[in-house]
């Protein structure tokens, strides 16, 4: 069965909620397009004004992190039960920002998509190669690396309707995207790992997108690729060139 592209914005730490609910009303017309799962990955405080003004329309609303924990004494996170309360269905783990200055590991982004799976949330499982990693010739180490201890114990069926997005850091937020060639080799990498992993039909089941500076004007050609699935889209996500991005190719 093919597989259904899944083109998702990444907010960052940008929109206050009355923004947020502005940009859903001027967005949502624009990204209308049944072929096509579409989320917004909202700040934490935006979710509920958000999962408001997106009713009733083709937009999912996700979130941008979660903690591994059911609840507690863990001060300023969020827990996978607050987030299913909300109707969130995604959430993007282990984006290279939360590795970068939150300390995220493969360790912990191991835990939070195992959480993720026990309360019925898809994992958007971040990762890609740092630009010395790519110049040393060790990016599909790296990133199979860090697939095969985002998945342990992770089960096959759950694997299958995971969402993994590759993102090589030199081209977030930097308006250098990476060629289709270098995204597709790396894509294509990522399930062949999945397909070891698990098995052939695991593998042809997860979807893969490619995040990294995706314009209205690449995401055509990056989306045509066989084991790219979408996009991550960060800055062009907070625009109504998200509305093209979602109905590239039209
Ligand atoms: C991201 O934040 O995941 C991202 C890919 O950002 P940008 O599209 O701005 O490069």
């Amino acid at each position: 069965m093919a597989r259904k592209k899944i083109i998702a914005g990444n907010w960052k730490m940008n929109m206050t909620p009355s923004e947020a609910v502005e940009l859903i009303n001027t967005l949502k017309p624009l990204v209308v397009n049944d072929e096509v799962d579409v989320v917004f990955c909202v700040p934490a405080i935006d979710i509920i004004p958000a999962m408001e003004a997106a009713k009733g329309t083709n937009i999912h609303i996700g979130a941008e992190n979660m903690y591994f924990e059911e609840k507690g004494a863990y001060t300023g996170e969020i827990s996978p039960a607050m987030l299913v309360d909300a109707g969130v269905k995604y959430v993007i783990i282990g984006h290279s920002e939360r590795r970068e200055y939150f300390a995220e590991t493969d360790e912990t982004v191991n835990k939070k998509v195992l959480k993720a799976f026990e309360h019925g949330i898809t994992p958007i499982v971040c990762c890609g190669e740092t630009l010395t990693q790519r110049e040393q010739g060790v990016t599909i180490d790296f990133v199979r690396q860090q697939i095969k201890i985002a998945f342990l114990n992770v089960t096959a069926e759950q694997a299958a309707a995971a969402v993994i997005a590759y993102e090589p850091i030199w081209a977030i937020g930097t308006g250098k995207v990476a060629t289709t060639e270098q995204a597709e080799e790396v894509c294509k990498a990522i399930r062949e790992c999945v397909g070891e992993i698990y098995d052939d039909a695991t593998a042809a089941a997860v979807r893969i997108q490619y995040g990294g500076s995706v314009s209205a004007s690449n995401a055509a050609e990056l989306f045509a690729q066989a084991d790219i699935d979408g996009g991550l889209v960060g800055g062009a996500s907070l625009k109504p060139d998200f509305g093209k991005i979602v109905n590239y190719g039209k």
